[in-house]
């Protein structure tokens, strides 16, 4: 008896396996379980894939924290009559044009592109300047590009909006504004004004204040050591920074 069930058994196997005519409802049953399969696989992919965007605040303790500076003005107070002193001690005589400055290489260096920076279109200043400034930018970049990566956060380039003014510059700057006959600091190659509230993304944005925070931090380290004085401006939206 037992052995005949067996049997039978076997041989309704084979039956499936080799002659295979599902009813409607295995048909069904097959076709939903299909659709079970991809739906996980999709919830895994997907999952897998909001983990790679999820930005920096994540509870893993081995980024670095950001906390910014408490207050910006305060941190970053250094006024006209501050930054000019280091701009004069420091800096070149008043600079006619591009031509001029490029035929001074032994005092200026041109501050192009960089990995750590990009400058925006210039309209009235040309970048160049005093080597000393133009290390102090590559140690900012520098610092920002460590700081982003210690803290899990996409790579930024800083956004340089203005470098050294030439006469040319002033006359034109005058034509549009005659009370325009500040000495400014931009007028010796000390000085660099870096956007606070636009980045270039190299990957992905990041679109809250967060790399505001971290510039802040990057920036009250180098005013800490001695390094710049460094002002925030609100109207234009930047640092506007001397080397010392
Ligand atoms: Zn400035």
């Amino acid at each position: 008896m037992f052995n005949v069930q067996r049997s039978s058994q076997r041989h309704t196997l084979k039956e499936r396996m080799f002659n295979v005519q599902p009813t409607k409802r295995q048909f069904m049953a097959g076709f939903f379980a299909i659709v079970a399969i991809l739906g996980i696989v999709r919830y895994f992919v997907q999952r897998a894939q909001r983990l790679e965007d999820t930005p920096i605040v994540q509870k893993d303790q081995k980024y670095h924290r950001i906390r910014g500076v408490n207050n910006y003005k305060t941190a970053f107070p250094d006024s006209q009559s501050v930054q000019i002193v280091a701009a004069e001690k420091w800096g070149v005589l008043p600079v006619k044009n591009r031509e001029d400055a490029e035929s001074r290489k032994k005092e200026l260096v041109y501050v192009g592109e960089s990995p750590y920076w990009h400058v925006d279109r210039l309209s009235s200043s040309i970048p160049y300047l005093v080597p000393r400034a133009a290390l102090m930018l590559q140690d900012i970049g520098e610092a920002f590009y460590d700081s982003l990566y210690a803290k899990g956060l996409p790579f930024h380039q800083l956004i340089v909006t203005s470098v050294l003014r030439s006469m040319e510059d002033v006359a034109k700057l005058q034509r549009h504004n005659p009370n325009a006959t500040e000495q400014s600091c931009h007028l010796y190659g000390t000085t660099i004004d870096i956007c606070y509230n636009r980045y270039q993304p190299l990957t992905r944005e990041v679109r809250n204040d967060t790399l505001k925070w971290v510039l802040s931090e990057v920036l009250r380290d180098k005013r800490n050591e001695g390094r710049c004085y460094i002002k925030y401006e609100v109207k234009q939206g930047c640092y506007h920074m001397t080397v010392r």
